[in-house]
C-alpha cells in the first residue's frame, strides 16, 4: 500500500521564491510492522549482507550504560502482548504472569562479551531518488549496538554502503544480541517510501528572510512555516529540525562543508493535531511505530558531509 503525505494546501516559493534554495527532496519511508525480507528496504528487518563478511560487535563491555536487559524475543513477546491488550482496559491473568517473567531482567554480565550490532534499516538506491553514497553502491545500511553507551546519550552506530550484485553469498541468519534495552529494538517494518518536498527548518534560514517569512504570517494568518518544514519521522535526505538546540551549524571535520541529513530516525511519524499523517492511515494509530523510543523521545539523526561519502558523519539528537 502506498502512503500520500497530505500536499500543503499552497506552494510557499510563489511567496517566497527565495525558498527554492532552501528545500530538497526527502524520502518518507513510512515504516509499519511487517515481514520485509533482505530483499526489501526495510526498518529492523534482515539486511542483505555477505556470508563470508564478519558481523559488526560491540566490545565496549564496562561502557555501558545498562538500565533494563531483556532478551530480544523477551521484547518481541511483551509487544504482543500490549499489543493484544491495547483496546480493553486491563491485561488477563495469563497475560499479567507471562509479562512478569518476560520482564525479569537479563544478568549485566552478559555485556562483558561482544555484542552482536542489531540491523536498524536498510534501504535500496531504487527506493531513494539521489541516493547518498559511492557511485558504485546500491545499498544503504545502518546498524546499531542495542545497549545505551555511558559516554554517549544515544546509540553506537555502524554504516554501510554495498554493491549488491557482489553479493553472491548471503548471509542466512544474522547473530542475535543474548540482551537488548528495549528501546533500541525496532519491530520488524516494511517501508513505504514517498518523495516529498522538504523544507529547511525554520531557524537555519537566512534571518532576513525568517523575518520577512513571519511578518508574513502575521500579516496574513498564513501558514506556520515551521509546521511545514523539516518533515518528522524515519526518512532519508531532507533536513533536519533543530528542536532541541536551537539552531547549530554542523561542519564537517575533514574539509569544513557544512553536512546535511542522510537518514533520520524520527520519534513521531506525524504530530499531535495529526498533522503529516498519511491519508491512508488512522491519526490514532499509535506511534511511535517502530517501537524505537530515544532518550526521552528524541529524533536522531546521522548527518553527512555532501562532499564525500568517506568523510567522516556525525550523529546529532534532537
Ligand atoms: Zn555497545
Ligand atoms: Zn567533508
Amino acid at each position: 500500500m502506498v502512503r500520500t503525505t497530505p500536499p500543503r494546501p499552497f506552494d510557499i516559493t510563489d511567496v517566497f521564491p527565495e525558498l527554492r534554495e532552501h528545500r530538497g527532496t526527502t524520502t518518507r519511508l513510512h515504516p509499519r510492522t511487517g515481514t520485509p525480507t533482505s530483499a526489501d528496504s526495510s526498518v529492523g528487518g534482515p539486511l542483505l549482507w555477505p556470508a563470508d563478511e564478519p558481523w559488526p560487535m560491540c566490545s565496549d563491555g564496562d561502557g555501558h550504560f545498562l538500565d533494563k536487559l531483556m532478551k530480544p524475543a523477551a521484547v518481541r513477546r511483551s509487544r504482543e502482548i500490549y499489543e493484544a491488550a491495547e483496546h480493553r482496559s486491563s491485561f488477563t491473568d495469563e497475560e499479567r504472569a507471562e509479562l512478569a517473567s518476560l520482564e525479569v531482567p537479563e544478568p549485566e554480565e552478559l555485556v562483558h562479551r561482544p555484542v552482536p550490532l542489531i540491523p536498524v534499516a536498510q534501504v535500496y538506491r531504487r527506493d531513494v531518488p539521489g541516493f547518498i553514497g559511492p557511485d558504485d553502491t546500491d545499498l544503504f545500511q545502518v546498524l546499531w549496538c542495542p545497549l545505551g553507551h555511558a559516554d554517549e546519550d544515544a546509540p553506537k552506530i555502524e554504516l554501510f554502503w554495498r554493491h549488491t550484485a557482489d553479493i553472491t553469498r548471503p548471509l542466512q541468519t544474522a547473530p542475535e544480541p543474548p540482551a537488548v534495552e528495549e528501546a533500541y529494538l525496532p519491530n520488524a517494518c516494511v517501508v513505504h517510501p514517498e518523495h516529498f518536498v522538504d523544507y529547511r527548518y525554520f531557524e537555519m534560514l537566512p534571518r532576513d528572510l525568517q523575518a520577512r517569512i513571519s511578518a508574513w504570517e502575521k500579516e496574513t494568518g498564513g501558514p506556520d512555516y515551521s509546521k511545514w518544514s523539516a518533515v518528522p519521522g524515519w526518512k532519508v535526505g531532507g533536513f533536519p529540525s533543530f528542536r532541541m538546540s536551537g539552531p547549530i551549524s554542523m561542519t564537517c571535520e575533514t574539509c569544513d562543508t557544512e553536512m546535511s541529513l542522510l537518514f533520520a530516525v524520527g520519534h513521531g511519524e506525524w504530530d499531535e493535531a495529526g498533522y503529516w499523517c498519511p491519508l491512508e492511515d488512522p491519526v490514532d494509530l499509535s506511534d511511535p511505530l517502530t517501537g524505537i523510543f530515544i532518550g526521552r523521545g528524541f529524533d536522531w539523526y546521522i548527518l553527512h558531509c555532501p562532499v564525500s561519502p568517506d568523510h567522516p558523519f556525525s550523529p546529532m539528537m534532537q
